[in-house]
């Protein structure tokens, strides 16, 4: 089969692999449409090639289901990312991330991939293969789960901190619960499809001093809640500035440490810090819920193109031109 082989220093080859071996268990799966993630950057641009590729979101069908008594051939499917043991007390409620022998769904950018039953999830055929792709993996996952701990109100003033695909997708799902959001960004693009969201603020930090604009939106309350989507020192440090008294501070950029003063930054205005990683399993049936009922989650697709051409679709990710970017096998 095909598959994306990341060669390091932005280069990226499509090359023929051996087809996946499908174990006890596993649903051999045709894939039709696999994300490109903010995640995989750290991989292309690093200098050393991987015998592989990082895509770990994605859609498709049934090609041979096993012993499966849930799915069959020619069933529409996403897989969770998060590959839970199946057998822990986390994993018996749903909530793979939690499990301690947890495994990463190998790389998607390919015509097929085997995976444990319990970590797929149906996808109804009137859904597109690529919307399946944001309902299953990072693009609804993230901002849902997201939206679970941070229990926005309508009237909330959100900052979202960070306009690449997951920053967007916050930005969309807590509009759609009522929020007034502020998207900052310094990718002027990026700005421009939150715009064409109809989110509420955007402001471009190279141009404006966010402190000042948040300030001015808010007559000095500053927000609510504060959302980190880029995983930088300096923006988590922008994102506990932004936050106003009483206010909550969403962890999301994956990062290392970052220098906090628990007086100033949490301590004396009663800040909540917290942190989510991707969506639990468990919380799917309500994600395609809510997309049933009107969420505009799709829009933050931008780009489309075939496997063969994984190296313009990889370079249109990385220079920011582009909101989720798609691959189709
Ligand atoms: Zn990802
Ligand atoms: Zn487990």
């Amino acid at each position: 089969m095909l598959g994306v082989q990341m060669l390091g220093n932005e280069t990226v080859s499509v090359k023929d692999y051996p087809e996946p071996v499908q174990n006890q268990g596993e649903i051999l799966i045709q894939i039709k449409a696999s994300g490109i993630c903010g995640s995989e950057m750290h991989g292309y641009r690093s200098h050393s090639a991987q015998p592989f590729n990082g895509g770990h979101e994605v859609a498709g069908v049934v090609i041979d289901a096993g012993n499966s008594t849930r799915f069959k051939v020619g069933d529409h499917l996403g897989v969770h990312a998060v590959w839970g043991c199946g057998n822990c007390r986390w994993c018996d409620v749903g909530k793979y991330t939690f499990c301690d022998q947890r495994s990463t769904c190998p790389g998607t950018h390919a015509e097929q991939l085997a995976a444990p039953e319990h970590t797929c999830l149906k996808l109804p055929e009137d859904i597109p293969f690529d919307v399946g792709v944001l309902l299953t993996g990072d693009g609804l996952g993230v901002p849902y789960h997201v939206s679970q701990r941070l229990n926005t109100k309508g009237g909330d003033v959100v900052c979202i901190v960070g306009a690449g695909p997951i920053g967007l997708g916050n930005a969309v799902i807590q509009s759609f619960f009522g929020a007034e959001v502020v998207v900052i960004d310094i990718n002027s693009y990026r700005l421009s499809l939150a715009e064409k969201f109809g989110i509420a603020h955007t402001i471009n930090s190279q141009e404006i001093d966010p402190l000042e604009a948040v300030s001015e939106i808010t007559q000095g309350m500053l927000a609510d809640k504060c959302i980190e989507a880029v995983g930088r020192s300096e923006t988590l440090r922008l994102a506990l500035r932004l936050v106003g008294k009483s206010g909550t501070v969403m962890a999301i950029g994956e990062q290392g440490d970052v220098p906090i003063s628990p007086s100033s930054d949490l301590i004396r205005r009663d800040i909540t810090l917290m942190g989510s990683w991707f969506y639990h399993y468990s919380e799917y049936p309500s994600m395609l819920d809510l997309y049933r009922r009107g969420l505009p989650i799709g829009q933050v697709i931008t780009d489309h193109f075939p496997l063969l051409e994984a190296q313009t679709a990889f370079n249109q990710f990385a220079n920011g031109n582009a909101g989720k970017v798609i691959l189709e096998p």
